[in-house]
């Protein structure tokens, strides 16, 4: 069985949305995974299928209803962890796209307006994460991010699997440089060593190439890569 991916949402045709395409789109059509969007606004029972509602104390827009929620995400009937979008969660990153792949499912909250009432946050045990510090206009676009993350680590997604190995944040270093023909763009030569065919120098250039670029772009990756490999 594959890797079970629920969404609950007010924009459900926003899904699969890029997803449908490339080595995802196949992997979807392929069973290696599946995608369910449901609408919120389904679970509302009032007679306008309210879903939102001014917030308590005061202020600026709207809050998702606490109760419309909780039925919505009642109705989803699995074990998997449930993840709220938020930008005041945990930053998402590749360790946590490899464990959620593991657990075999997720469910993905999305919130719009000015956000939902904490109570169901609460309630239902939601796992907020962020994809960043800054503010999307809904949850939807996070979701899609946080999906695709997890769906090319999924076996018999990525067309060479040894690709994934060697990405950036992988190892905790960011990538090399990579090149490809012509062996002269506007002046500029592909560097020596990659086309040597010495695969030993070729390798030790790239790790201080990744080395290099990560020390300069991201400090506080290359302090935690620095920790990890060093020698006792
Ligand atoms: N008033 C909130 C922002 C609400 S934005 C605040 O100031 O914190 C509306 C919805 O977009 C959120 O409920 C969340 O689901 C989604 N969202 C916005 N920014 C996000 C981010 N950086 N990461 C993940 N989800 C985000």
């Amino acid at each position: 069985m594959g890797f079970k991916a629920s969404v609950l949402t007010l924009y459900p045709e926003m899904f699969p949305g890029f997803l449908g395409y490339s080595m995802a789109g196949r992997a979807l059509e392929n069973g290696i995974w599946s995608l369910e969007a449901i609408q919120i606004r389904d679970f509302a029972n009032d007679r306008h299928h309210s879903v939102d509602d001014t917030p308590a104390g005061g202020g600026a827009g709207m809050v998702m209803k606490p109760d419309v929620l909780a039925r919505a995400i009642d109705s989803v009937d699995n074990q998997y962890p449930r993840l709220l979008m938020s930008p005041r969660g945990r930053p998402f990153n590749q360790k946590m796209a490899h464990d959620l792949k593991d657990r075999g499912g997720v469910t993905l909250v999305c919130g719009r307006f000015e956000g939902i009432d904490e109570r169901v946050i609460e309630a239902r045990n939601l796992i907020e994460v962020s994809i960043g510090d800054y503010i999307l206009s809904g949850g939807e676009g996070a979701a899609l991010v946080v999906l695709d993350s997890i769906v090319r680590l999924l076996p018999g997604v990525m067309g060479n699997s040894q690709s994934g190995e060697q990405e950036s944040f992988e190892a905790g270093l960011l990538e090399y440089p990579q090149y490809t023909r012509p062996q002269i763009f506007e002046g500029r030569a592909i560097p020596d060593v990659l086309t040597s065919g010495n695969h030993q120098a070729i390798e030790k250039w790239r790790k201080d190439r990744s080395e290099e670029i990560t020390r300069s772009r991201r400090p506080d990756l290359y302090a935690i890569y620095e920790k990890n490999n060093r020698k006792a």
